[in-house]
Parts: C-alpha cells; structure tokens; sequence
C-alpha cells in the first residue's frame, strides 16, 4: 500500500481506470488498508441511498460490504467494468436481491455506472430498482426478489459456461435466511450432481433474517456439514476480513469436480452501533437523524480513523 506518514496516498485499482474509491485517509492508532477505507466508504454510501430512498434494507448490506469488495476489488474475478458484456467474464449472480444497496455502491465503486446514480436507488423510472433488474443494468446477470432462485440461476449459468468451454467462474452472492427456501436445496443437490467446480456460492452468514435470529426461525447448523453431504467444498472465513475472503476465492477456483460455499460469518449493521446484531434492522432504512450519527460514526470508524480536515 502507498502511505506517506500514516496516509494512505492512493487506493490500489487493479481492475478498471474508472473506479472511484476514497482519496486519503489519516490512521490514528492502527493502519487500516486501502480495501478497508474502500469499505468504509461503501457503507456511506449505503447510509446515503437508504436515507435517499426512505426505504430499503440496512442491516445486511452493511455487514456483506468487505465480502463484495474482496470479489469485485481484490484481483480474483474476472471482469471488465467498461465493456460489462465481455463474452469472457465472470459471471456474479445477486441471488439476495434486497442487498442491492451494497451491490450497487460496489458496482459504482467498480466503474460500471457513475457514482451519482446511487442516490437514485428506488425512484421512479431509476436503473437501480429496489431489487436488481438485470435488463435494466449491465453488470446484473440475474434479476432477483423472491428468495431462493440465484443458486438455481447460477448452475445454469455454470453449466452453460462449461458446455461452451469457457473458462468462466460463476458466483452466487446469497445469505443464511434464503437457506429456508427449498428450492436452494434442490439446487445444492444438483450442483453436487454434477460437479460444478465452477461454481462458488458466496454466503453472508450474518445470523439474522426479516423477523428473527436464524437459528430461531429456522436452525441451519450444522451448515457446512449439510454441504458436505451434498459434495459440496465448504470454507468459512471471516467476513470482514479480505484478506480471508479474497483467499478463499482464490483457493475455491482450485478445488476439482465439487463445487465451493464460502460462508463468511459477519455482523449485520456493522459499524453503525444501533444497528448492530439487531434484526430489526432487516428491512429498515434510517431517518435523517440515524442517519447522520451513522455516518459519523462510519465516516471516522468510532474514533479509529480521522477525516483530513479534522
Ligand atoms: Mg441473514
């Protein structure tokens, strides 16, 4: 990373020369890198476009932000923001529509569309709607809203991949509370089936779903051996530490003839205290005033960082 006394002097952007992320930031008391600023940066956003909207979801895309960043900042997939229909792409299926506003933040972070749209998120006639239209947007490979369907449209994307001979890897961005739908199941079985090692379902293990803990509505665990018993590769890495993450993608374009979930154990609402942990944060956005002592507590991660003014 480049730092001149403690500031970072400019972000690493190995994938598009549009990339809009944070110019500086000063570390007080620990160094923070440059995809941990990038983080903290997107969650403003987010805190922005929700306030904008006056509705939407803050718990979860506040927590998933560093498992997007690490996919879309980190060197591990494959993509061109400038030409998003590149026929040799990656392909990332948002299979938790409703974690659009941190979905859109990072697509706009990554270049695909200018940063000004964001705050477009839910209007009227905006390409950014509530859950992702993919004819609307490019860099949306997969509509989505109702649970349960991206894993099923990612091994269709996997699969076609594979009978085209493309190198391409297929990601299904989903969460632990879509795990209740059925319809994954049968799509987890029939990865297994047909041993898509193309195929990496990244899961945002946060915990928490509309109206309750998950392990209240609905137990998951044992999760990973649930996988394994369908000949899946589980991995479980920190969800707010890139580096894990972007290893574990890494390490899952390695495994052979299975496919790979990463489970990424997060914190929904992380790094704004009232939401933290907090289900009832599912569904909600903030008011003006939420708004603003989340974002200044973002804005200087509870006194960890410093703006350049201050
Ligand atoms: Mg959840």
């Amino acid at each position: 990373m480049d730092t001149i006394n403690g500031k970072i002097k400019k972000v690493s952007t190995r994938k598009s020369k549009k990339v809009c992320v944070p110019e500086t930031v000063v570390i007080k008391n620990s160094r923070i890198s440059a995809l941990d600023s990038l983080s903290c940066q997107i969650r403003q956003d987010i805190i922005n476009m929700l306030l904008e909207a006056k509705s939407g979801h803050s718990a979860g895309p506040l927590g998933v932000v560093e498992q997007y960043v690490a996919l879309y900042f980190g060197g591990v997939l494959n993509h061109r923001p400038g030409e998003p229909d590149w026929a040799e792409r990656d392909k990332v299926v948002l299979s938790n529509g409703h974690y659009a506003p941190a979905f859109y933040a990072v697509l706009a972070r990554a270049g695909y569309f200018p940063l000004e749209e964001l705050q477009t998120l839910r209007k009227f006639g905006s390409r950014l709607q509530g859950h992702p239209h993919r004819k609307k947007l490019l860099g949306i490979e997969a509509s989505s809203g109702p649970l349960g369907e991206g894993l099923s449209q990612a091994i269709g994307l996997a699969l076609a991949a594979k009978m085209d001979g493309k190198k391409s890897q297929i990601y299904c961005l989903t969460s632990d509370g879509e795990q209740d739908e059925g319809q994954v199941w049968e799509a987890v079985l029939l990865a297994g089936k047909l041993k898509l090692d193309n195929l990496t379902a990244i899961l945002d293990r946060n915990n928490i779903q509309i109206d309750g803990y998950t392990e209240d509505v609905m137990p998951l665990e044992p999760l990973k051996e649930k996988y394994e018993a369908f000949n899946w590769h589980v991995l479980e890495v920190d969800g707010h530490n890139i580096e894990e993450i972007i290893n574990a993608i890494s390490h899952a374009k390695a495994i052979y003839e299975k496919p790979v979930l990463i489970i990424c154990h997060s914190i929904p609402g992380k790094d704004v205290d009232f939401m933290e942990w907090k289900f009832e944060w599912h569904g909600l956005p903030p008011n003006k005033e939420q708004a603003q002592i989340a974002l200044n507590q973002l804005r200087t991660l509870n006194g960890r960082i410093i703006s350049e003014d201050s």
